[in-house]
């Protein structure tokens, strides 16, 4: 391609609107375009990037034995009634774009395709014969999210590889999902990307396991932990780890203190001189389930440590039965506003103890009447602890669990392990944290959703049983951003030569010199037909303004027919390293060929 006939704008300063250096690049180097909120046009160069890293994927899913094909964007909204979603999709979570055609028919645009699939399997599998399959597709995926940014990274419209697999038994699952493990590996690592899989949450329905793959970045919106062992590694939402000992409590009787203006661990530590491990802290929770019930949640957990609230969202859904409800629709401590709604009279906030009474609540039909208490294990073990005493000013010190705190029925794991906890595989191995971007999750679905959608088979008994299954997913236009922001310089993007645009640039430093265009014409010429896909820059620009361009967009090699002509040479330079090389027109190819083949291993 001549940059000539190319739609080719770069920008020398960056767009106020990208605050992340990769979505800063891209813009820069013409390789998007933001058309509204999260919406962003791919341009002829991010676009070969994309079908780059399609055809890895591609690739990479056939050698499994997977399939192809391609699922309706539109879906009907009755087959996300039959699967429970409809409602949390398009009210609670809100992430589906939902819409109504002219017969008044509901739509949605896939935010993922879980239910269409289902539906497939329902009506065509039907022997054990047929099974284990697994069909995939890439393809734009919809998603009203609440903060679109960063550029692909979190776009509103987006490219997905999107892979289900139906199984007779978990056994069966769980070689796919082996495979489906090896085969992300390779892509990333062909990708050119520094990674990570780690253990994912895989929600509340939690499945037998679920890993994400992280590309470690600065700019990663997750936290991961990891030991150095190479034995574990966790997002931090589902993290565990063994917390720091216990000090021994100074407090060997029972009495109500008066702590003033202690409303906070740090204060109240510092009056009483005590260790916050020594402490139980009272957070509270205000849930609301999908049947519109508001429950009020206490968690009692040690007062150095914090409350993971994706482990209480998945505790809350695990006993949203009890509630008549299904799923969580929204979980928050509540502000002032909130506790307008049910407080029968103030709170002793910052003075709660685990037994705070009922009577706070004043309860309607659509707040329940009781606290649901959980107790955290790191709360569980402490004697002689501090806690609140139900009246504002006052703590109580010396108290003990079951002497005068009942244990609430739900002690569970409700802390954020963090950096610097031991870790439970070996407690030598200390958690160190990264920054990762989630750029692909392997789940294994069980039966939740052909249960949900009647998806069963005949097994070899001649019984029907519900498939089993699992997804996979991969963010193309994710991943193929999440390159650049491991891979640039401050002159601009450089590409993995796997998912480069091209391979290489012909710049013509000075066009009006007939012999520098003979010269790269020739070049650009043969190195395409060497099947080394070659742009050639021939515009009427100074030969600075083009070296800072192709430096910009990031081709692997840069080849000028400059001066060196003079002595049969070209000067080519390598934009990962800026190493300069003076080659002999006839040995070009070869060379690149050969430098090209070593990147691709
Ligand atoms: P996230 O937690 O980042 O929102 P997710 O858990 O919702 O991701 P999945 O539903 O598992 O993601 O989707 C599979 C893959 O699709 C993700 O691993 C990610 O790479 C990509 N992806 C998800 N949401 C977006 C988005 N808004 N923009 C771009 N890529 C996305
Ligand atoms: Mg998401």
């Amino acid at each position: 391609m001549r940059l000539s006939q190319m739609l080719f704008v770069t920008l020398r300063e960056s767009p106020a609107e990208a605050e992340i250096p990769s979505h800063k690049l891209l813009l820069r180097a013409g390789y998007i375009r933001r058309i509204g909120s999260g919406i962003y046009a791919y341009l002829p160069l991010m676009w070969r990037v994309l079908q780059k890293v399609s055809q890895i994927v591609r690739e990479e899913m056939n050698a499994t034995g997977a399939q192809e094909c391609l699922l309706p964007q539109l879906q009907p909204a009755e087959l996300w009634r039959e699967s429970g979603r409809w409602d949390t999709y398009t009210q609670a979570e809100g992430i589906m774009f939902a819409l109504q055609d002219r017969q008044e028919r509901e739509l949605g645009l896939g935010p993922t395709h879980e239910e269409v699939i289902t539906t497939i399997a329902k009506d065509m599998i039907r022997s054990y014969r047929q099974l284990p399959l697994h069909l995939y597709q890439i393809q734009t995926k919809f998603r009203d999210e609440i903060r679109p940014r960063f550029g692909l990274m979190r776009g509103r419209e987006f490219i997905m590889k999107d892979g289900y697999s139906f199984h007779t038994d978990e056994e069966s699952l769980k070689k796919t999902y082996q495979d489906m493990h090896q085969a992300y590996s390779n892509m990333l690592r062909r990708s050119g990307l520094a990674f990570r899989a780690v253990q994912a949450d895989s929600g509340a329905i939690g499945g037998s396991g679920s890993q994400e793959f992280m590309v470690l970045a600065e700019a990663g919106e997750d936290e991961v932990l990891y030991t150095e062992d190479g034995q574990y590694a966790a997002n931090v939402e589902k993290a565990v780890s063994l917390p720091a000992d216990a000090q021994e409590s100074p407090f060997t009787t029972y009495e109500k203190r008066e702590t003033p203006g202690t409303d906070t661990i740090e204060k109240l530590c510092k009056f009483l001189k005590c260790s916050p491990t020594q402490v139980v802290k009272n957070v509270l929770y205000q849930a609301v389930y999908d049947n519109g019930t508001t429950v009020l949640v206490l968690v009692s957990i040690r007062a150095d440590q914090e409350v993971n609230e994706v482990k209480l969202f998945n505790e809350l859904t695990r006993v949203g039965a009890n509630y008549g409800g299904k799923t969580v629709l929204a979980l928050q401590v509540p502000d002032a506003e909130a506790q307008q709604k049910w407080a029968a009279k103030p709170l002793p906030l910052g003075y709660i103890a685990p037994n705070i009474g009922d009577e706070f609540i004043s309860s309607t039909k659509q707040v329940n009447s009781k606290f649901l208490r959980f107790v955290d294990k790191t709360a569980v073990d402490l004697k002689n602890f501090v806690t609140g005493s139900n009246e504002s000013g006052y703590h109580v010190v010396g108290a003990n669990w079951n002497e005068q705190f009942p244990l609430a029925e739900l002690v569970v794991d409700l802390r954020k392990a963090k950096a610097g906890d031991r870790s439970i595989h070996n407690s030598s191995q200390t958690l160190q944290s990264a920054r990762g971007i989630e750029v692909g999750h392997i789940f294994q679905l069980g039966t939740k959703y052909s249960k949900a959608m009647g998806a069963t088979y005949t097994n070899e008994q001649g019984e029907e049983v519900p498939l089993v299954m699992g997804c996979y997913g991969v963010g193309v236009s994710r991943l193929a951003q999440s390159a650049v922001e491991q891979s640039y310089d401050k002159d601009g993007i450089i590409w993995p030569v796997a998912i480069a645009p091209y391979h290489a640039i012909v710049t013509i430093p000075n066009i009006t010199d007939a012999q520098q265009v003979e010269a790269a014409e020739k070049l650009y010429n043969e190195l395409n037909q060497a099947g080394i896909e070659t742009l050639l820059d021939d515009r009427d620009e100074r030969a600075g303004v083009k070296f800072k361009d192709a430096d910009l967009i990031g081709i692997p090699y840069r080849i000028v027919t400059g001066r060196s002509l003079q002595s049969g040479k070209v000067e080519v330079v390598e934009r990962a390293t800026l190493k300069k090389h003076e080659i002999l027109l006839d040995e070009v190819i070869p060379t690149l060929k050969q430098w090209i083949d070593a990147a691709l291993k």
